[in-house]
């Protein structure tokens, strides 16, 4: 096969997955990144995301060694209001998104770098360039809105209340569930910071919603935070059929193509698999598209699942919260440890998450 040359929108995980598989392979891959450096997005990060993962088959699949990227989650707590349960947290990681040396944007942009990838930073997609992108263009612009207005991509929007800083702590995590948002609060602590967020789909969360998590910190876990930030983004999560490899020609890589556990939100696992799938559509679009509805195989499912069952449920908190202390913590544990066992063994997506895989 004839070497091409490749565009990539986006040197998030997703785009320098892609662009390191296709330099590799002899292509010549240029990435055209809208911020000043690699790092992802300067509205989101320098963060701290927690996800469920198999490191060494992901790292097998995409043919870079991840591992020193990823921080085994020492302890994981979900909190049904203040009822605090522990959770399984083997398989789970943190990883940093920034361009500090131990971030995963760091390993991927030298990765990239030593395969020969050229980068063009502060140049973002233009209005005006749409109409003549060639076919096979690589679009990996993550949650950030304009890249899907310009492209015409359904989305829904996000709502988040933000905050970090440094902490001298041991890498544990937490969930918490609250009537005040649809999804949940979490924090994630590794490499001597912390990521706290608080975010809701399609709903503002107004400072009430705030006060009421900063009152749960402080009541439950001790921990006082002022300098929070509201933030907002889009995700393609607006159907059952969200999923698409190809959009007008061009190649959707990473969240914007839909890659992304349906339930919980984790992108993290789907960005990274769907560069590598990005970078096989360049030469090979059915086995490319194969790959691509077997790791979304279970987006649908998940998708109803989640609207028509869980979210039902997941408005009564307190229910949740009553039948937890019902059942005791310990069959709570059980019950959680089943599906989690049920969800990886069936999952495409190496590690991918448990949950989206029923
Ligand atoms: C605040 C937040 C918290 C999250 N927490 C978690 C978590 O805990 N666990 C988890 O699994 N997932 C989490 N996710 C989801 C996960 O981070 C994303 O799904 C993942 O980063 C997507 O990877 P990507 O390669 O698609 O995009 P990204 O890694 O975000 O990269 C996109 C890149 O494209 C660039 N870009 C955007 N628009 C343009 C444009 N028009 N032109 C050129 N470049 C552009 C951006 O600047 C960025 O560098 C979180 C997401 C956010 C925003």
């Amino acid at each position: 096969m004839a070497p091409k040359e490749v565009l990539i929108y986006g040197a998030g995980m997703s785009g320098m997955v892609a662009a390191y598989n296709l330099a590799v392979e002899g292509h010549q891959v240029l990435v055209r990144e809208q911020e000043p450096s690699y790092g992802g997005s300067r509205v989101f990060n320098p963060s701290l995301h927690t996800t469920p993962l198999d490191v060494a088959a992901t790292s097998e699949y995409v043919g870079i060694d991840l591992t020193p990227a990823f921080v085994p989650v020492s302890s994981l707590y979900i909190y049904l209001h203040d009822l605090e349960i522990p959770a399984p947290a083997a398989m789970s990681y943190h990883v940093e998104r920034s361009s500090r040396p131990q971030s995963l944007d760091t390993l991927l942009y030298n990765k990239c770098l030593e395969a020969g990838v050229k980068f063009e930073f502060d140049s973002p997609l233009r209005a005006e360039e749409v109409p003549d992108l060639q076919p096979g263009t690589i679009i990996a612009c993550g949650l950030n809105q304009p890249a899907y207005d310009l492209l015409k991509i359904p989305y829904v929007h996000w709502y988040a209340w933000m905050a970090s800083g440094e902490a001298d702590s041991e890498p544990y995590a937490w969930i918490w569930l609250d009537e005040c948002i649809n999804e949940y609060g979490y924090i994630s602590f590794a490499n001597g910071i912390y990521y706290n967020l608080l975010f809701s789909y399609g709903q503002e969360i107004p400072r009430e919603g705030l006060e009421r998590y900063r009152s749960f910190m402080k009541r439950v876990r001790g921990m006082e935070e002022d300098d929070w930030e509201y933030v907002r983004g889009v995700a393609p999560a607006s159907s059952p059929d969200s999923p698409h490899l190809f959009h007008d020609g061009l190649i959707l890589c990473g969240t914007v193509s839909g890659s992304i556990d349906p339930f919980m939100g984790f992108g993290i696992s789907g960005a990274l698999v769907s560069g590598k799938v990005a970078a096989i559509a360049v030469t090979d679009r059915e086995k490319a598209l194969e790959e691509f509805q077997r790791f979304n195989r279970n987006f649908a499912k998940v998708f109803q699942f989640k609207h028509e069952l869980w979210y039902p449920l997941r408005a009564r908190v307190d229910l949740l919260e009553d039948l937890a202390r019902i059942l005791g913590t310990e069959n709570t544990l059980k019950l959680l440890v089943e599906g989690l066992r049920k969800g990886r063994k069936s999952s495409a997506i190496p590690g991918f998450s448990p949950v989206s895989c029923h």
